[in-house]
Order: C-alpha cells, then structure tokens, then sequence
C-alpha cells in the first residue's frame, strides 16, 4: 500500500485512520500519484497542498481523472464519494447559486467531474442545489412572482 509521502500527507491520513475512516474511502485516498520528482505520492499529499495546484506540480486535472478512475472502479456509493470529495476538499458549483462549495454542504446529489484535454482546469459541478440553497424552500417561486411583476 502507498505511503503519503508529505508529513502533511501522513497526518491526515493518521488522523482519518484513528476516525475509522471507511475502507473504501481509505483506499481511493491511498491512489498513487505519478510525480517526475522520483518521490511517491498519494492523493493524501495532495490535500490543501500547494504543490499540487501550482502549475510545476501535477495538473489538477490529472488528479480528478485519477480520482474519478478509482471512483468508476470501486463503485462507491453515492455517500462514500462525498466523503472522498469532502476530505479531498473540492468544491463543487450549485446549480442554482452557481457558487462553489465544499461537497458536505450539498445532500442526496450526485457530483460530475468533468476534464478536457482543450481546457486546462477542470469543471466540477453538483446535479442537485446545495444545503443553503434548499433551505429557501420559496426560493423558485419569488423568481416566478418577480418575473410576473416584470410584465
Ligand atoms: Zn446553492
């Protein structure tokens, strides 16, 4: 099994492993990533780090195919997979607010990561609106009344 290789890397996995972190997140999280520095990371290494999103480390691109590989591959339940966008701390656009959160302030949605070899960042979206969002339940219909008064 891959080893974080930042002590950055190594607490947090540490830190999850003494939570109980579910085994299948555990082992999304323990992904190799491929660096030309001849050192072995993992995505734990790539967790608020800003080697990885700055433009001499690994694209973050390649890291959200890794991840959506792996996600593919193991099957993880719809759950599991925000608890790995959680810990990974990705944010994702609502469709309704279009502002970008974290994946623990969205519930029951499904979340598309998109990346293309003619964009360089890639788009990651939410398919439902976030917590906030579906707490202003009169929300769609002010928008309606507002149009109506527009006339
Ligand atoms: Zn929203």
């Amino acid at each position: 099994m891959p080893e974080p290789t930042t002590s950055e890397g190594q607490a947090i996995r540490a830190r999850l492993v003494r939570r109980r972190i579910d085994r299948d997140v555990l082992s999304v999280l323990d992904s190799p990533i491929f660096w030309d520095d001849g050192r072995d990371y993992t995505l734990f290494d790539t967790i608020r780090s800003l080697r990885f999103s700055s433009e001499e480390g690994v694209p973050f691109a390649e890291i959200v195919d890794i991840v959506e590989e792996e996600l593919t591959e193991r099957q993880l339940s719809r759950e599991k997979q925000k608890k790995v966008f959680t810990i990974l701390g990705w944010y994702f656009e609502c469709p309704r607010c279009a502002k970008d959160r974290t994946a623990d302030k969205f519930e029951d949605t499904q979340f598309y990561l998109w990346t293309s070899t003619e964009r360089a960042e890639p788009i990651l979206q939410s398919s439902g609106p976030c917590i906030p969002c579906q707490q202003q339940p009169d929300a769609d219909e002010f928008e309606i009344r507002n149009e109506y008064y527009t006339w």
